[in-house]
């Protein structure tokens, strides 16, 4: 019954990492099957989906360049885009085979590949029962998928960024560092910035604040974690005004 459903439409973030194997690299077809499979349960239920993927399992801008002084900066930043769309590519197909209709619509024209993200395209397959796939970020440099995420969460009025994790949601330290770090179940936008945690990056943090879209932050690996989500149920950290 989707009237109960507490999302109608959704923005799912989904970091590279997320379709790589535990070493966080590459693309592995198990991940992304598990993955795929969740998508399917929660579309089922009658929610739209919109996915925004990364590409930090291939390559990740800021880093590259750090490390590779003969490539600038912006350079890295369009590679790390390329990389988006070489992860969503994969999970089209990983979400087809699962007998979902999908769509990938880049940020970059590259119309041998992907539609053209188009606004109003985008809402149209939403409602037509399609996954749309959002690849290549924002297409400027210097900016990450997060700020993509959150940018078309306002953009097609989805009524929440999903940022699914590998950790159970946001933690006043790094868990795996500090034993005593806690689990926030709920979070302002303004403790999220006063106690500088980790959660997104500043600019999708401040598009949320201003326009009062909610981030939930969850484990993906949970098993049914997307599909609680989407229905409102508690997991993770829910940060909001
Ligand atoms: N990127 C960019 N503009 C965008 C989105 C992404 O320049 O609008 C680049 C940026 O270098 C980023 C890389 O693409 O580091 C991969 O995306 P991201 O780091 O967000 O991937 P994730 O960490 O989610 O896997």
């Amino acid at each position: 019954d989707s009237s109960r459903l507490r999302y109608k439409r959704v923005v799912l973030k989904l970091s590279g990492e997320s379709l790589a194997d535990s070493g966080g690299r590459g693309i592995s077809g198990q991940e992304m099957s598990a993955i795929a499979k969740q998508i399917k349960q929660a579309h089922a239920s009658g929610c739209q989906i919109a996915i925004v993927v990364g590409g930090g399992n291939i390559l990740r801008g800021a880093q590259f360049s750090g490390s590779n002084a003969l490539v600038q900066e912006a350079t890295a930043h369009y590679m790390g885009m390329l990389a988006t769309v070489i992860n969503s590519l994969a999970m089209q197909d990983a979400l087809e085979a699962m007998g979902l209709a999908t769509r990938v619509m880049s940020a970059v024209p590259m119309d041998k590949i992907a539609e053209t993200f188009i606004r109003r395209r985008a809402i149209r397959h939403l409602t037509k029962g399609r996954i749309i796939i959002l690849a290549a970020g924002m297409g400027n440099p210097f900016v990450t998928t997060d700020t993509a995420a959150a940018q078309r969460a306002l953009e097609i009025d989805a009524d929440v960024v999903l940022k699914a994790t590998r950790v159970d949601g946001v933690y006043s330290d790094d868990p795996e560092k500090n034993p005593h770090a806690v689990l926030y179940d709920s979070l302002s936008f303004q403790d999220v910035t006063s106690k500088q945690l980790r959660v997104m990056d500043a600019t999708a943090i401040a598009l949320c604040q201003e326009h009062g879209t909610p981030i939930l932050v969850f484990n993906f690996k949970k098993d049914g974690s997307i599909i609680r989500a989407i229905n409102g149920e508690t997991v993770g950290t829910w940060i909001g005004r």
